[in-house]
């Protein structure tokens, strides 16, 4: 079994650690920071052989370099990116196979928050490191994509089984369901997940990962054919497309 290591850093976001006991081989995913990242493989004793970016933002490269200078990782990134991620050794596209000792990951495209977000899927272990495409109840703001881009991308994450556990790297949960309780105020699963996140906060828990069938049933963005919705929204006929960038851009507002 992998071992995947939660590090909560900055103000919300987080990095994760993804361990292989057989091989003993170890990757990180979207290294903002790289002290909690080194004493965290301190402590458990592992060396660091890779670093995965989901997009090229600070907030999940800036400790690349420190971390390639005291560990000697590879890092690997989107090719369509090369420019604007530090250090980049490997660029990856759509498809493309990555192996953590046995462990088969697929690289994802996602376009979107960036124009060139891609995410790393590993079937064997249900997990699904995506960045800030799709979050918790939410999804990311369109930097540089499109909405036609981000609906396109959070449909390829659908496709996935439901049992999928979602690694986004922001803990960004609570202010999330109180926008989705704004377009769908009564969708029981959505009441019920607000129970939950309000309990975890309280203990200063995370609400990540969550898992593709909470997210079915409880997030907007990949709910833009719910009636619900689109009564709230006046929207009865609209296409998929133009309800999910009406709920985009009442987030953008909200
Ligand atoms: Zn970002
Ligand atoms: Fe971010």
């Amino acid at each position: 079994m992998l071992d995947i290591q939660q590090i909560p850093v900055l103000n919300d976001n987080y990095i994760y650690l993804i361990h292989d006991p057989d091989s003993g081989a170890t990757a990180v995913v979207d290294p903002a920071v790289a002290e909690p990242v080194l004493e965290r493989l301190r402590q458990n004793n592992w060396q660091l052989n890779y670093i995965f970016n989901t997009h090229h933002h600070a907030d999940h490269t800036g400790a690349n370099l420190a971390l390639k200078n005291k560990t000697a990782c590879q890092i690997i990134a989107a090719e369509n990116d090369r420019q604007r991620i530090p250090g980049i050794d490997q660029g990856v596209a759509e498809g493309d196979r990555l192996k953590l000792g046995a462990y088969n990951i697929q690289v994802i495209e996602c376009p979107g928050h960036t124009t060139g977000h891609i995410a790393f899927y590993i079937p064997d272990a249900d997990a699904l490191f995506c960045g800030d495409t799709l979050f918790a109840i939410g999804c990311g703001r369109l930097f540089e994509g499109t909405a036609e881009q981000m609906l396109q991308s959070l449909k390829k994450f659908t496709t996935l089984p439901l049992r999928t556990k979602i690694y986004c790297a922001h803990e960004y949960t609570a202010a999330n369901a109180q926008f989705a309780l704004s377009v769908e105020a009564n969708n029981t699963d959505l009441l019920d997940a607000i129970e939950r996140i309000k309990q975890l906060r309280a203990n200063n828990l995370p609400t990540v990962p969550t898992t593709l069938e909470q997210e079915i049933a409880t997030n907007p963005f990949l709910r833009a054919d719910s009636d619900a919705i689109r009564k709230t929204l006046g929207m009865q006929n609209a296409s998929e497309l133009a309800v999910f960038t009406e709920i985009r851009a009442r987030k953008n507002r909200f």
